[in-house]
């Protein structure tokens, strides 16, 4: 069985009430789905909820955590699933 695994990260995801975008760190950065740090020049997702406002703060997660950040949130983005810390 041949599986495509690709490594490249989505641009922008837009899904269940939240936009996230791809984005390089400048400096470090607290992960919400894990203890360790985004160190600054790696890719990560800020998250934005589309019913907050313009001045709210982002979530970020490393970039390949995003899909693990949908799957513990609801179509309101709303978390479901508490990441143990
Ligand atoms: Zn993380």
């Amino acid at each position: 069985m041949n599986m495509i695994i690709t490594t490249e990260l989505i641009k922008e995801i837009r899904q269940q009430g939240i936009i996230a975008t791809l984005r390089k760190a400048g400096r470090k950065f607290d992960c919400v789905e894990c203890p360790k740090p985004i160190e600054a020049g790696t890719y990560y997702y800020q998250i934005y909820h589309t019913g907050s406002g313009v001045d709210a703060h982002p979530q970020r997660v490393h970039g390949d955590e995003i899909g693990k950040f949908f799957a513990e949130h609801d179509e309101n983005g709303c978390r479901q699933v508490f990441p143990l810390r």
